[in-house]
């Protein structure tokens, strides 16, 4: 074993911590967008929107169903 190999396994634990560390945050950061926005639910009958529950006022029916909203 050469003493670059050596070096490189007392470096790589650092690097895998810091590209783990990385993926964390990328990955809190879209969880806290998702987590500010209210859930909105649309009806897909008569297309009635609310952002209570998946219940629908208009056609008095569960039929409302979630709908992810791109924030961009
Ligand atoms: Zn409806």
């Amino acid at each position: 074993m050469s003493i670059i190999e050596s070096l490189r396994k007392l470096v790589d634990p650092v690097q895998l911590r810091q590209e783990q560390e990385e993926r964390k945050a990328l990955r809190e950061t879209p969880v806290k967008e998702t987590a500010g926005a209210p859930p909105v639910f649309v009806c897909r009958v008569c297309g009635h929107t609310d952002i209570q529950d998946a219940y629908c006022p208009v056609c008095l029916a569960d039929t409302m169903s979630r709908q992810e909203l791109p924030r961009r």
